[in-house]
């Protein structure tokens, strides 16, 4: 099983002088992928992304000579993860691949290329990393498992590096501790009801930064452009973001490590669905984000642990059913907290009612599947996830 440990580096400006250059390098390598393989399209062609990686190889020393600075497998890889994003598009999984920015997501792979069988990818000692090109590198923590280090992904957030470190290992991170069966609504005030009536409110400091980075992009905007102070304005707002971001990604790890350790069934809904329900831009835009995060988590650490996640069907109206009588009530809207039902009069929590029916479908729909709810449906094989 392959675990992904990401560390914040410390490098010397010599070395994050090397790490900006490198993300140039593989974003210029993934915009012209992402270019080449739309021309060709449009011509009629079949794009692959091992021509077109042949093809870049075959130009850059005399094109684009100052790509031979940083590591080959910068570009190459940026190239392979150009035909994976293409591939998801064309399974429906993802949007159409949009060119890259500078400053969004910078990203390349340190490491020499395919770990050799027996041999790790890059050597890791207690806190130090040695990368190619760069030599010896200072980690703010020790690699957490222990294994064979398969790849390193160095990225960067604000003004911080972070290293990637992917590790084949047989270490789970948690032991489950129980096998229930449970339903999850999620939401934006609340970020997840349980079935159970618990409600998971979600990070706390939350508000009170998103009011800050109003403020923030407020001021930015009233700076002159070019000017020091819009840049250090700029600066202090990615850092905002990047709080915030890493604050979610906190809460949403938290609650999919919890639900899986504690529930062999989990019962969520189309969360697609939900997501369009909504008006607020921003609102929506960050929380189909955190959706598809939540699933993405929720799916490959039941794999790890041998849960069942059940996904509910689009048609499933999850918050208007009764989960007391099953009668279905259509006056139950968005934005309504609570409800009576109309045929048993069960006072009803709106959100927890929904976790409770997608609790139901979950286990009924693993009981077709396997004969009976006990059976062990939950026979997942522990299987590899790559580094994202
Ligand atoms: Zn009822």
């Amino acid at each position: 099983m392959i675990l992904v440990h990401k560390i914040e580096l410390v490098p010397n400006n010599q070395q994050s002088n090397y790490f900006a250059r490198a993300c140039g390098t593989s974003r210029f390598a993934y915009n012209w992928a992402l270019a080449r393989w739309n021309e060709i399209y449009k011509a009629g062609g079949k794009p692959k992304e091992a021509a077109l990686r042949r093809e870049l190889n075959s130009l850059k020393a005399e094109q684009f000579p100052w790509m031979l600075e940083v590591t080959k497998v910068a570009p190459q890889q940026a190239i392979k993860n150009a035909g994976e994003a293409y591939s998801r598009f064309f399974k429906k999984l993802g949007k159409f691949p949009r060119f890259k920015k500078k400053g969004i997501l910078d990203s390349f792979r340190a490491d020499n290329g395919p770990a050799k069988a027996g041999q790790d990818a890059v050597p890791v000692e207690g806190k130090y990393i040695k990368l190619p090109r760069i030599g010896w590198l200072k980690m703010r923590e020790p690699l957490r498992y222990e294994g064979q280090v398969k790849s390193v992904v160095v990225s960067r957030r604000a003004d911080r590096w972070f290293a990637a470190i992917a590790v084949d290992t047989d270490q789970l991170p948690h032991v489950r501790k129980n096998h229930g069966t449970v339903g999850v609504d999620l939401g934006v005030t609340t970020l997840a009801t349980l079935s159970t009536g618990e409600k998971i409110t979600g990070p706390k400091a939350h508000k009170a930064l998103l009011n800050r980075m109003r403020r923030l992009s407020r001021s930015l905007s009233r700076k002159k452009k070019g000017s020091a102070n819009r840049h250090k304005a700029k600066q202090k707002l990615a850092r905002l973001h990047a709080q915030i971001a890493n604050i979610r990604a906190d809460a949403l790890h938290k609650l999919t490590t919890g639900l899986v350790l504690d529930h062999t069934v989990i019962g969520i809904e189309d969360l697609n669905v939900k997501g369009m329900a909504r008006n607020k831009r921003l609102a929506r835009h960050v929380m189909d984000q955190s959706f598809g995060e939540f699933r993405r988590q929720l799916e490959y650490k039941a794999k790890w642990y041998g849960s069942t996640v059940v996904v509910a069907d689009r048609f499933f109206a999850s918050s208007k059913l009764c989960s007391a009588c099953g009668v279905k009530n259509p006056a139950v809207v968005l934005g309504v907290s609570g409800w009576d039902c109309p045929s048993c009069g069960v006072v009803h929590d709106r959100d927890e009612n929904a976790a409770i029916n997608l609790e139901h479908w979950a286990v009924s729909s693993t009981a077709t599947a396997c004969g009976s709810e006990s059976s062990g449906c939950a026979a997942w094989q522990r299987s590899e996830t790559m580094p994202s």
